[in-house]
């Protein structure tokens, strides 16, 4: 299946990056001190933000992008067409591979956009990307839509491939 490309409008995009800077600041980062803010605008206009929310643990450490997406998911949307990610600079950071895959468990590509800021909050610089190109080849069952549903109303877990 090609990947669906979505788009978005230049304001809900600067809107979706204001949400993102906006909830880094709350970003539970005490260990790395690497504060990330993320949101995920949806096709219906709906913006959800989350930050990082680390763990003395370490392997419990949560990322601003799926932070973003539980909290699109726990809203009952489900149609992102892009993710802003908001870092320190004095380069943007990149989505890790697990948040990549979670993007791609609800929409194949998206747009996503890449900020860093500096130390005052200022943004230093900034890229961005398709998710199809930063996860070429994400994993996906192989069920058509349909049965995928299915299984999903089921709540079964299925292997793939
Ligand atoms: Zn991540």
């Amino acid at each position: 299946m090609a990947p669906r490309v979505s788009s978005a409008a230049p304001a809900d995009l600067r809107r979706l990056v204001a949400a993102a800077r906006a909830v880094r600041v709350n970003a539970h980062a005490p260990y790395s001190r690497y504060r990330v803010g993320a949101a995920v605008l949806t096709r219906g206009g709906n913006v959800y933000a989350g930050c990082n929310v680390e763990n003395a643990t370490y392997g419990a450490t949560l990322c601003a992008e799926r932070s973003a997406v539980a909290a699109m998911v726990a809203a009952g949307d489900r149609d992102p067409v892009a993710c802003a990610v908001v870092t320190a600079g004095p380069k943007p950071g990149a989505p890790c591979g697990i948040c990549r895959q979670v993007l791609a468990e609800f929409a194949l590509d998206l747009k996503v956009l890449l900020v860093a800021e500096d130390a005052r909050g200022r943004v230093v610089a900034r890229s961005s990307a398709r998710l199809a190109s930063l996860l070429p080849r994400a994993f996906r069952l192989g069920l058509h839509e349909a049965a995928l549903h299915r299984i999903r109303g089921s709540g079964s877990c299925a292997g793939g491939r």
